[in-house]
């Protein structure tokens, strides 16, 4: 075939799946579809040494189990965690869809082992959950390696630094990809190349400007990849693939703002934002810090600093805080006064002691547990703080300053249970989605901690089933 975009000739030969992407959902489909017989190339953009996008960040996969399990305690049924994702989506999430993936949760972790990925228990401090979430020994990076590892030893094609830009399509049928000037056939695709959080334009586009004039976004940290910009999900969407989810939704934490601009990973996450309260700059609280515990909340603090000024706010605390939650990386700003720490922040004093003072006189006195919602609340103040409210009254106090972190952007294409891209509502019969590519389907917006690699691995592994069979079909259909 020839290449009429470059006028150069590059022909390869037709592999049955093409997977685009090097993440989890893409190593899912990967292994999946050669597992079932088929020859396999995947495609990932990165250099070698920064394979496995944002999965090489992550640390553990929400499971459903109704009896204890190897690093899980209790239970954790299909019904409490579909509860779970309908109230951090607000209900905006496709029920069969999401019922599928916390299915799959529940019986998946025996595949991965055969993979090489190893478990472990929560450690002590890691947002409560033990009971819910199942631990990769050696986290993200561990697990992508393994994953390359069996992907190369049952003879996966794997190629670094190939960036695919567009496809051929014929009608919704799949044909072929470019990576630049080289044109890849094959009978079936699983795309699995991530959200457009590493898009600063796209994101520019997406938020627009605040009441203010300004650009939020230009004022984001990402915290995963810089290679998820989204140019094949803007390729699909113009070209007439169905789109799911709002390009304002986004799985966004509020940070350290001393973070990088990429890759920060989890150590720069600023976790005491239930022990104490979080001011803007202009002195005021602007939410209730204590609605729910954090693994339900922490990705909710992202966009919420996002609206305010300047996309800056101070997580403050007082010396009861300390030892209860996981220390961040550098050392907050610390003072033995509250006007003291007001002038190191450059906050303006009187609002912010205004506003401290305000609240530690809302504060009733209650049963101080982190570990459940307790009755520390607040009485008569707005916004309130339902839970864990304790006054801020014990040197030395201590703020961090946060900016929203962007962990991945959940505007996508739109699926079914096949993992099938639709086109006119219509499934295509050999192209399929994967990953943060779709995760918008399930999560419309909010987010419960790992239902990520929920999503990844439950629908990676459909896209790669359905890859392979298309791929048979695709060759009777040249047969006959
Ligand atoms: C800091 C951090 C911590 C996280 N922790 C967790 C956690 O503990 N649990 C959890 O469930 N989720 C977590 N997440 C979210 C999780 O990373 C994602 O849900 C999951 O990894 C998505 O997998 P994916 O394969 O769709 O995307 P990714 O892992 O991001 O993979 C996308 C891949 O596509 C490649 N790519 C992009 N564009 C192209 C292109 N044009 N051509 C070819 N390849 C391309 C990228 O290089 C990358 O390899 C975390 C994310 C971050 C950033």
């Amino acid at each position: 075939m020839r290449d009429t975009s470059s006028g150069r000739q590059a022909v390869e030969p037709v592999v049955d799946v093409l997977v685009i992407g090097g993440g989890n959902a893409a190593l899912c489909a990967a292994l999946t579809a050669r597992e079932a017989g088929a020859s396999v190339l995947l495609l990932e953009a990165s250099p070698r040494a920064w394979r496995g996008g944002n999965t090489q960040h992550t640390r553990n996969l929400r499971c459903m189990h109704d009896a204890p399990q190897d690093v899980l305690v209790d239970a954790y049924t299909e019904e409490e965690y579909w509860q779970d994702l309908r109230k951090v989506t607000g209900g905006q999430t496709d029920e069969a869809l999401a019922r599928l993936v916390i299915r799959a949760s529940g019986s998946v972790r025996p595949w991965m082992r055969r993979h090489g990925v190893h478990f472990q228990p929560s450690l002590s401090g890691a947002l409560h959950t033990a009971r819910t979430n199942a631990f990769f020994m050696g986290g993200g990076k561990a697990l992508v390696n393994a994953y390359y590892r069996s992907a190369e030893r049952l003879g996966v094609q794997v190629r670094y630094e190939a960036p695919v830009d567009r496809l051929q399509l014929e009608d919704g049928r799949f044909v072929a990809a470019w990576s630049g000037a080289r044109r890849i056939e094959a009978r079936s695709c699983v795309l699995a190349s991530g959200g457009f959080e590493s898009n600063r334009a796209w994101l520019r586009e997406a938020w627009g400007r605040d009441a203010r004039g300004d650009y939020p976004a230009d004022n984001f940290l990402i915290r995963g990849t810089r290679y998820n910009t989204g140019a094949l999900l803007r390729f699909m969407l113009d070209a007439g693939a169905d789109p799911v989810g709002d390009p304002t939704q986004a799985h966004m934490v509020a940070i350290d703002a001393r973070a990088p601009l990429y890759d920060g990973g989890i150590c720069t996450r600023i976790d005491c934002v239930s022990l104490g309260v979080v001011l803007n700059r202009d002195g005021e609280r602007f939410d209730d810090e204590g609605e729910d515990f954090w693994p339900k909340r922490y990705a909710i603090w992202g966009r919420l600093v996002a609206g305010q000024p300047g996309q800056i706010a101070w997580s403050l605390i007082d010396a009861k805080a300390v030892g209860r939650f996981m220390p961040p990386v550098f050392p907050g700003t610390r003072a033995n006064s509250l006007p003291e720490l007001a002038r190191a922040l450059g906050l303006p004093e009187q609002r912010m002691l205004r506003t401290v003072t305000a609240y530690n006189a809302a504060c009733r006195a209650g049963t101080f547990d982190h570990t459940l919602l307790d009755d520390c609340r607040t009485e008569g103040l707005a916004p309130p703080k339902s839970h864990w409210a304790l006054a801020l009254d014990t040197p030395p106090f201590t703020a961090y300053a946060l900016r929203p972190g962007v962990t991945f952007t959940y505007l996508g294409l739109r699926t079914d249970a096949t993992a099938a891209v639709r086109f006119g509502g219509r499934p295509s019969p050999n192209l399929f989605v994967a990953g943060e590519m779709m995760a918008g389907n399930v999560l419309g917006r909010g987010y419960t901690a790992g239902v990520g690699m929920s999503i990844g691995t439950a629908f990676g592994r459909l896209a790669g089933q359905y890859a392979a069979r298309a791929a048979r079909m695709e060759d009777a259909r040249a047969a006959a």
